[in-house]
């Protein structure tokens, strides 16, 4: 007898009992070679005092089998706990969000029936690094996180994924003529990167023009490789383009764990209603089998899954007039499936999907030959304050250290010479550089110790930093 893997399973909250169950339905009926054990996540767990969402115990399953197979779980909007899928990518290291969406025409109703893509997200910095402050009565940040390493992993990984599974072309997507710095960054690896796989055609797009080509024209993308935020959403496009959310599976994958979960969330409006679309999770599960090298359960479930939508056994979010033959319900859906898992025979091409992680192996160059400090951004909470009065006592605070540059409000120039139509806030970003005098931290202590002592109320700052001569921080809008 062979040996079964054990994974952990979370059915999550909303729609995620129902579509668990008629997955497992399937899995049982395919006899994957697994063995799995519930583990308690979400929105009940978070009622009982645990504020990550994990009991202990889930913790300590997951810690043991590696793999976890998961329901969507609901997140309180705008307040509340921490995502639970976001503390589960960053705390378990799973770097790359494989989310691939295809289209099932002339079987599901499409637009677009040559898509056939894979979105590679980058699941654990960016803006979901999730550090927020409120610094002033107006005026909240959330801080952008990139990091070389993080960009590295991500592409490399990509490039990799497109290699392994035949895929021909992949699409950068960055805002870097907006964020330089940080979306440049990603752009500048994603280049260098591409050289090393000539056999890969590569191209990059800002993403505002990407995400309407991806909604008018997603045949002409093959791999996207792009940052958390952008590819959250790009991802949830593609998938509808498809026919429906509800039909697209994901995988997180890192070096030593595995996640599994349909990419549509809880679905609270139709929870518990049996009517929701299993087929995410059902692809998610493929995808498991899959990672696991269960690749003849894997095709034996697709054909199956792929037969079922081709009779055209449709639950309601793909119904179409034209294509649905018989409306069901999830366990319906679930039980037409095992019906056709005798018949492996399908038109379509179901290849084995490789998406192991790639050997840990940093080329990029972090270290640098010189790094200077050249001054320091202090962001200061007026209200309604003279802009020429306070640029005065900036200065006199300056005294022969530094020299005041600019004052700007949410990043737009209001001194030397601002606009009136500028909206200001309660939030002044007042850039020092050093006069041609020792430049240490010592100095902005003075500063900030200046600044107290003239009433005013600096709230954060940032230092300035030449790398090899060129500046690591971005200019004021109409510096
Ligand atoms: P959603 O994906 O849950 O629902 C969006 C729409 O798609 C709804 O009309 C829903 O009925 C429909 N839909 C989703 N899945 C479907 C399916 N399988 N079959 C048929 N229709 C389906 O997105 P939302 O409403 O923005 O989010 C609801 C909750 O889910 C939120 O708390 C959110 O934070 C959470 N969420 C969780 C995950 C996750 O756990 N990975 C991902 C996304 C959202």
């Amino acid at each position: 007898m062979s040996t079964l893997e054990k994974i952990c399973i979370a059915e999550g909250d909303g729609i995620g009992p129902e579509i668990v169950e008629a997955t497992m339905m399937i899995l049982n009926a395919a006899h994957a070679r697994i063995s799995s054990k519930k583990i308690n996540m979400g929105e009940q767990v978070y009622l009982e005092g645990f504020s990550s969402g994990i009991s202990p115990e889930a913790w300590e399953a997951l810690n043991h089998h590696k793999i976890l197979l998961k329901a969507p779980i609901t997140t309180p909007q705008g307040k509340g706990y921490k995502s639970l899928n976001v503390t589960l990518r960053k705390t378990l290291g799973l770097y790359a969000n494989v989310r691939p969406c295809k289209a099932y025409s002339p079987f599901v109703k499409t637009h677009f029936p040559k898509l056939d893509m894979v979105i590679i997200r980058e699941n654990e910095e960016d803006v979901y690094a999730g550090i927020e402050h409120q610094q002033t009565l107006e005026v909240i940040q959330c801080l952008k996180l990139i990091s070389v390493p993080g960009c590295e992993r991500i592409i490399r990984y990509a490039f990799n994924y497109a290699r392994q599974n035949g895929r021909k072309k992949i699409t950068c997507m960055s805002k870097d003529n907006i964020m330089k710095l940080t979306d440049g960054l990603f752009h500048k690896i994603f280049n260098e990167i591409s050289k090393e796989y000539p056999d890969i055609e590569s191209e990059h797009l800002i993403v505002d023009i990407g995400a309407a080509l991806l909604a008018t024209n997603p045949e002409r993308f093959d791999v996207i490789v792009t940052l958390n935020l952008y590819g959250d959403i790009l991802s949830d496009i593609a998938a509808q383009l498809t026919g429906s959310v509800g039909l697209a599976g994901s995988s997180n994958i890192g070096q030593d764990f595995a996640l599994f979960e349909a990419i549509h969330g809880s679905a609270p409006d139709i929870a518990g209603k049996n009517i929701a679309n299993p087929s995410g999770l059902i692809q998610a599960s493929v995808q498991m089998l899959d990672y696991m090298g269960q690749h003849d359960i894997a095709h034996k479930i697709n054909t199956a899954w792929f037969n079922t939508l081709k009779d055209g056994v449709h639950t309601r979010d793909i119904f179409s007039e034209a294509l649905t033959e018989k409306l069901v319900g999830t366990m319906e859906f679930a039980e037409a499936v095992c019906k056709r898992l005798n018949n492996v025979s399908s038109t379509h091409d179901f290849s084995k999907i490789k998406m192991s992680p790639i050997p840990e192996k940093n080329i990029i160059k972090t270290e640098i030959i010189k790094k200077d400090l050249v001054g320091v951004d202090v962001f200061l909470c007026e209200k309604n304050p003279n802009i020429n009065a306070l640029a005065e006592t900036l200065i006199r605070c300056a005294g022969n250290q530094f020299d005041l540059k600019l004052i700007t409000n949410r990043g737009v120039k209001v001194w030397p010479e601002g606009s009136e139509r500028t909206l200001c806030t309660d939030h002044w970003r007042c850039r020092f550089k050093f006069s041609d005098v020792e430049k240490t931290q010592a100095e902005i202590r003075t500063l900030l110790f200046n600044l107290e002592k003239n009433g005013l109320e600096w709230i954060k700052l940032e230092n300035l930093y030449d790398f090899d001569g060129k500046p690591g921080f971005s200019l004021g809008q109409g510096e």
